[in-house]
């Protein structure tokens, strides 16, 4: 699959420019459909070879906010950043694939991407199906309600409506917690927090981070002083990528150590 698309991309690449030359990673976007944030610093033509040069394509959900999300037509955010920072490390192109967030761990699986970075929290479930890295952010589950509401607390949810981001830790803690029943699963956490403004949920829970942006950009909602899970993101590859997965580990040990990681964290995210 990779490889075809690669290929594909590189048929177009040729193409479309008057020299075949490398790092044009907005072709390969548009030879797979899907949207690209980065080219970076690697010179060498696009191969699958994930060791030395080449392409990495990273899987995200890009309505995750200040994670990944849209401007002016581009993936940007604190995973994007991450991904492009980790790329250079390593010396490859990183792409960027926009996918339903419930389509991840399967497109990763198949190699159809070769990491995702989507704000994705470790849970025991998916490690049977992927490998982690080290974890490079925390993530914290939290309950955005109307000002007007009586839910005060992660106890007043029982027997009520909650909006959720479909196959998210949210959506996982929710139904244990409260009942399948009690709970609307929605393609994307704005969808979810546009049923709470229509009515259509009580609450919803989502990733704080998400939470604080949807909250500032609609009036008439706040995030609960509670806190309702506290998470580790990192990133996940194949488990048969033992290589990627390594690589990936030692660049982001050299990230955090010298600053990179923090620093693309506080260019997103205020300290309060
Ligand atoms: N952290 C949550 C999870 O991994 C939500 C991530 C997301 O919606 N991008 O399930």
């Amino acid at each position: 699959m990779k490889k075809l698309s690669l290929i594909l991309a590189a048929a177009l690449m040729c193409a479309s420019l008057a020299a075949c030359s490398s790092g044009t990673s907005s072709s390969s976007a548009a030879a797979s459909g899907s949207e690209t944030a980065s080219a970076s610093t690697s010179s060498e033509a696009t191969t699958d070879d994930t060791s030395s040069g080449g392409t990495l394509i990273m899987g995200t959900n890009a309505a995750f906010p200040p994670y990944e999300y849209y401007e002016n037509d581009e993936i940007v955010g604190i995973d994007a950043d991450i991904a492009r920072a980790l790329g250079e490390k390593l010396g490859k192109d990183v792409t960027i694939e926009d996918m339903d967030f419930n389509s991840l761990i399967t497109a990763v699986q198949t190699g159809k991407i070769d990491m995702v970075l989507a704000g994705m929290t470790v849970t025991p479930d998916r490690e049977e199906n992927v490998s982690f890295t080290d974890s490079y952010a925390t993530g914290i589950q939290s309950i955005i309600v109307t000002e007007d509401s009586e839910i005060a607390s992660p106890d007043d949810l029982g027997g009520h409506k909650i909006g959720v981001q479909e196959s998210t830790t949210g959506h996982i803690y929710c139904s244990d917690d409260y009942g399948e029943d009690s709970v609307i699963a929605y393609t994307t956490g704005a969808n979810a927090v546009e049923a709470l403004k229509t009515g259509k949920v009580d609450a919803v829970v989502i990733d704080n981070e998400p939470a604080k942006a949807f909250v500032e950009a609609n009036e008439g909602l706040k995030i609960l002083d509670t806190e309702y899970a506290v998470e580790d993101y990192a990133i996940a590859v194949a488990k048969e990528n033992t290589e990627l997965l390594d690589q990936l580990n030692t660049a982001l040990a050299e990230l955090k150590e010298d600053g990179t990681i923090q620093s693309i964290i506080d260019k997103y995210i205020t300290a309060e």
